[in-house]
């Protein structure tokens, strides 16, 4: 049977859900994109990603997903042939990398094994063993949304300013903007890569580079051919408010929106929550007698958990229990990890309910299952938030 009554409880990793006060804002009429109320728009959210991004330097929206984001970073700022210096932090990082390959770029992967963020003395040594500075940019996954592992993106930077490397900063944030601490400008970041569906709280659609003054003048020597993806026109007419092309009206309704609600809340408060209650599941998972994939203390996401499955356990079937008897859809192990761990997504529109609902659901079918796993995560869960203040809440 269906579930007909009560909602459905969307724990993956983005997309997640959207507020109702977005989703109404998105419900508006569309406008003329060439209009004076269109430029208005445009100029809001270009001047409201700023202000998340925390930069003074340009800010481009995309209508793709993170995916075409990705692209347009590599494309504007290497050509074929150009060397790069990339971290296996887990899925996506290699599938920025597997990018990266077929447009032709040589992309140099620094090895890890999906239990941590990117380390930075590792990047040193390989930058300063590159006395040619042939290696033309750096590119980490901020928080790896396939292990739950966030990388010291401020300590990337400072390992490569050790190095005295010239290479561009590139990160992908796009399941980190918005949910955890991130600073463009502060951390010298060159090219940042985000999506609308995560901590953004929008549906899937828009997409973002955050690009400093050094990664525009690289674009103006180096890249590849590119059109769509090419910056310079975009900066232009997006620093007018406007797009080349016929923009996504509706998402930058519920864009604008969503920064609102964001900073009523404030970023640091955004940012504590989510450490709350990544902390209250990670106390959830180890009552359980279950291990967190994240293995690296400092390491582990505010975004998501990552669960590893007990050996001869598939993590699909729990899923699918799950989703069955509780109604709520948890995230699936990707390429190395399928079937073997599942992810429970605390980010965004959630609050200390909605997540003690989510765990509930989690214990309940860890038993429906049969995965042996001890009673009492959600307690665990319940206590920590109960013993910790609310941030913005509680004084
Ligand atoms: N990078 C990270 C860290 C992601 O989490 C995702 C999607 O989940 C992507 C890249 C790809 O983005 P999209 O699916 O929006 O194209």
């Amino acid at each position: 049977m269906t579930h007909v009554f009560g909602r459905h409880f969307l724990q993956i990793p983005g997309p997640s859900p959207v507020p109702d006060r977005v989703l109404r804002a998105m419900s508006a009429q569309v406008i003329d994109h060439r209009g004076p109320e269109f430029g208005e728009l445009g100029l809001k959210a270009r001047a409201g990603m700023k202000t998340i991004f925390k930069t003074q330097q340009d800010v481009i929206i995309y209508p793709s997903s993170g995916t075409g984001a990705w692209e347009a970073a590599l494309a504007n700022v290497l050509k074929e042939g150009d060397r790069v210096l990339m971290y296996e932090t887990g899925h996506f990082a290699t599938l920025w990398k597997k990018m990266a390959e077929k447009l032709g770029v040589r992309a140099e992967f620094i090895g890890g094994d999906w239990r941590s963020g990117a380390d930075p003395d590792q990047i040193e040594q390989h930058l300063r063993a590159d006395t040619g500075h042939e290696i033309k940019a750096v590119c980490v996954v901020h928080n790896e949304t396939s292990t739950g592992s966030v990388s010291p993106i401020a300590d990337v930077r400072r390992a490569m300013d050790a190095a005295g490397h010239p290479a561009l900063l590139m990160v992908d944030t796009i399941s980190g903007l918005a949910s955890i601490d991130f600073r463009f400008d502060e951390w010298g970041i060159d090219v940042a890569v985000s999506g609308s569906q995560k901590g953004l709280m929008l549906p899937p659609g828009i997409s973002f580079n955050a690009v400093s003054g050094k990664a525009l003048e690289a674009a103006k020597n180096n890249g590849m051919r590119r059109s769509y993806w090419d910056w310079q026109e975009m900066v232009e007419i997006n620093g007018k408010g406007y797009f080349p092309y016929t923009p996504a009206t509706n998402m930058l309704y519920g864009l604008v929106e969503a920064i609102d609600m964001l900073h009523e809340e404030g970023l640091d408060t955004v940012f504590a929550r989510h450490q709350r209650l990544a902390a209250a599941t990670r106390a959830a998972v180890r009552a359980w007698g279950l291990e967190v994939l994240c293995n690296r203390q400092g390491h582990e996401s505010g975004v998501l958990t990552t669960v590893m499955m007990p050996e001869g356990h598939s993590a699909d079937a729990f899923r699918a229990e799950a989703l069955r008897h509780y109604n709520i859809s948890l995230g699936s192990g990707l390429s190395k990890v399928a079937d073997k761990v599942f992810r429970i997504g605390h980010l965004g529109d959630i609050n200390d309910l909605t997540l003690v609902g989510a765990l509930s659901g989690v214990e309940m079918a860890l038993s429906k299952a049969r995965v042996p796993h001890e009673k009492g995560g959600v307690a665990a869960a319940m206590e920590h938030l109960e013993s910790t203040p609310a941030p913005g809440i509680d004084a």
